[in-house]
């Protein structure tokens, strides 16, 4: 900083590899490693060696190149060159370099012995290679290979297709899928009918799969912002940079003017599975006054487009999206990764369509349908705020019969789009005062419905209030002031149980008593379930089969698993709160601090995404433990935001856990996370 540049060759080299090893912490790195699941003690390396140079004049250049497609994995060369240029020139988007076929016309000789080392290179590494050459004065030099990034789509064809040709066994390809990325085809896609319709204004290259449409935003931090207060919007950019990658997150999708398929903006929106589109000359922008022209027409921040990443079209408006589906080499990986995984994967679903969804997608049960969710729906919540502020068990009994057949109907639908897996029914949960009325017209009409007057009402919601509700009536401590919850609750599990069965359904029902911290609550709440159960089969004549368990996400319950394992026929880890509790951070609150702890090195990621294994996973250990130690053949599951993290689903096959449960949309990620945790645990 404020130095001149030195001209003494060695200072000049001592100073590149100082910025090297700087680079290590700047704040773009720290983001891309929390992104990435890389620890930051493992440090970085610098190579120094002699260069060639591709700016000698018309027969030298360089290029770079991928023995695959890195966009969807079909199996020819893809890359570009530029001749007379620096490998800069390539990477940097300044100039738009020409595929890597026209070598063929360029040089002919170079081309050859460049494609005979590209297919070395393949058969010793086993995968697709992502190289960097020179020429200089018509030799060919080669820079360097690596394992090419790659898209989704990309990983899975690969995958299957070194398989096909004996490069690699199935468990080897499955290791070279991070599961992580798998959610890219996990989204939607534009619908066929509605592209069909839809004229693209113009094209540029299609860098990253997938489709987008927002509002266009012109820089990173305008998209951030944007993206923030929940808009939708599309990076338009002439290029990007490394300055720009929390932009190109927020965004739906990235449209630069300039750079080709290895550019930044490709590179990286690859890399994030973000929809991307580069190098459109089609599109000129004039940052000054925030408006872009694209194929002559003028757009503003409050025009929409769309973008199509793998045809790399982008159109006027908003088109229609369809959900995904798993075929072809998606299936077959999803296959393989059944063959050889050992963990069970479940799904959270709190209704019969994420429930339906998460069986597609093959998940194999319900892991935790929290039922309080069923109670925010419009037509409900005056029933449940009757329930809270009843004065007496009389009331609150009227409250719970207008709630029965509502909560009996999502179960049915449920357990029918479950087809006789298992379903944990987790009883009502929250602190009261998330369902209480706040506004005076809701009170007033509440008190009206209730007849009871405005003013006393009103009392009755002030002194259910907390000063920490998170820490307060919740979870099993509703049920010891309220056995007539889980009394109904009980009820509508088993009656739509013996519904479905009725049908010629199977049904499996697992009743999952919350925040447990004391064997003593567990009991009292369990004798309530099995009296309630009991009685209903008793009243129908019909069994079915169900179990009563727990979560454990007290860190005192899982202290003492071994006393709780005597009434808990399960254990399902809640590490949303086992979290909370075990570091005394607020689950809801955390955010605000937690950058100023990534920032100063005190963490590295967010113990609320990724399982603190040290921690909390020392407190799953002890439980599973003590747990197994009464009760050897415990059921044992994780339900907490967790399950669907690959590096906990890892953890979770070491500790012995039986299944993982994680949103619908996470179950392909789990199950080949499951896969990976058993290739390599072997
Ligand atoms: C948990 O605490 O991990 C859990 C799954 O329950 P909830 O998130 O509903 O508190
Ligand atoms: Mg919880």
């Amino acid at each position: 900083m404020g130095e001149d540049f030195p001209q003494d060759p060695k200072k000049q080299l001592v100073g590149a590899i100082e910025a090297v090893f700087r680079s290590w912490d700047n704040p773009r790195a720290i983001v891309y490693r929390r992104m990435n699941d890389i620890p930051g003690d493992w440090g970085t390396a610098v190579n120094v060696q002699s260069m060639v140079f591709g700016n000698m004049g018309e027969t030298s250049g360089t290029g770079v190149a991928f023995t695959r497609s890195p966009t969807n994995g079909d199996k020819h060369l893809y890359g570009e060159f530029l001749m007379n240029a620096q490998g800069e020139d390539v990477v940097a988007g300044i100039r738009t370099p020409s595929p890597i076929d026209h070598l063929k016309q360029t040089n002919p000789a170079v081309y050859e012995q460049f494609l005979d080392i590209c297919s070395r290179l393949e058969n010793y590494f086993h995968d697709m290679q992502d190289m960097e050459f020179t020429i200089e004065r018509g030799k060919l030099y080669m820079l360097q290979t690596r394992n090419g990034k790659r898209t989704a789509l990309a990983a899975i064809n690969i995958a299957v297709d070194l398989v096909k040709e004996g490069l690699c066994t199935e468990e080897e390809a499955l290791l070279k899928i991070e599961p992580k990325q798998l959610d890219d085809l996990l989204h939607p896609t534009f619908d066929k009918a509605a592209l069909k319709k839809s004229e693209a204004i113009a094209s540029g290259l299609p860098a990253s799969p997938g489709a987008a449409c927002g509002k266009i935003a012109f820089s990173a931090e305008e998209a951030k912002e944007r993206a923030k207060a929940g808009e939708k919007v599309i990076l338009v950019r002439v290029e990007t940079s490394p300055e720009d990658i929390e932009g190109m997150q927020a965004a739906q999708g990235i449209l630069t003017a300039r750079g080709g398929l290895t550019s930044h903006a490709a590179v990286v929106a690859r890399g994030m599975g973000a929809c991307c589109v580069c190098g459109c000359d089609a599109v000129e922008i004039d940052e000054e006054n925030d408006v872009c022209i694209i194929a002559g027409k003028k757009f503003t921040r409050d025009d929409v487009i769309s973008l199509d990443g793998s045809t790399g079209n982008i159109y006027v408006g908003a088109i229609p999206t369809v959900k995904p589906e798993i075929s072809g080499n998606f299936a077959t990986i999803m296959e393989w990764a059944n063959k050889y995984r050992k963990l069970q994967v479940r799904a959270n679903a709190d209704n019969p369509r994420d429930a339906s969804v998460a069986y597609d997608f093959g998940a194999q049960g319900v892991g935790l349908c929290r039922t309080e969710h069923m109670f925010f729906e419009a037509e409900r919540i005056p029933a449940v705020r009757e329930m809270i502020v009843a004065s007496n068990v009389v009331q609150r009994k009227a409250a719970l019969a207008k709630l029965l057949p509502m909560q009996r109907q999502d179960f049915i639908g449920i357990y029918k789009a479950l087809h006789g897996y298992p379903v944990t029914i987790r009883f009502l949960d929250p602190p009261l005062h998330e369902f209480l009325p706040t506004k005076e017209e809701d009170i007033r009409a509440l008190a009206k419905e209730m007849g009871i007057s405005y003013e006393q009402l009103l009392e009755t919601v002030h002194s259910l209030h907390e000063m920490n509700p998170m820490l307060g009536h919740r979870g099993c401590r509703l049920a010891v002031t309220y056995p007539e919850i889980a009394e109904m609750q009980t009820r509508a599990v088993i009656e739509a149980a013996i519904a479905v069965n009725k049908e010629g359904g199977n049904v499996k029902a697992e009743i999952m008593i919350p925040l447990v911290g004391d064997v003593k609550e567990l009991a009292y709440v369990k004798k309530v379930v099995v009296d309630t159960a009991e009685a209903v089969m008793a009243e129908q004549g019909v069994k079915v089969e169900y179990m009563v368990g727990t979560m454990i996400e007290i860190p005192r319950a899982a202290i003492t698993a071994d006393q709780i394992a005597k009434e808990a026929e399960f254990f399902s880890f809640g590490t949303n709160d086992l979290t909370q509790m075990t570091f005394g951070f607020s689950r809801d609150d955390a955010g605000k601090f937690l950058g100023d702890y990534y920032s100063k090195k005190i963490f590295e990621f967010d113990p609320f995404a990724k399982l603190d294994q040290t921690g909390v996973g020392e407190l799953v250990r002890i439980a599973v433990e003590k747990g197994k130690s009464v009760r050897p053949n415990i059921k044992l599951g994780i339900c907490g935001e967790h399950g669907g993290d690959p590096s906990t689903i890892e953890f979770c096959h070491k500790v012995g856990l039986n299944y993982v449960s994680c949103s619908p949309y996470r179950v392909p990620i789990a199950i080949l996370a499951a896969a990976h945790a058993a290739i390599k645990n072997k």
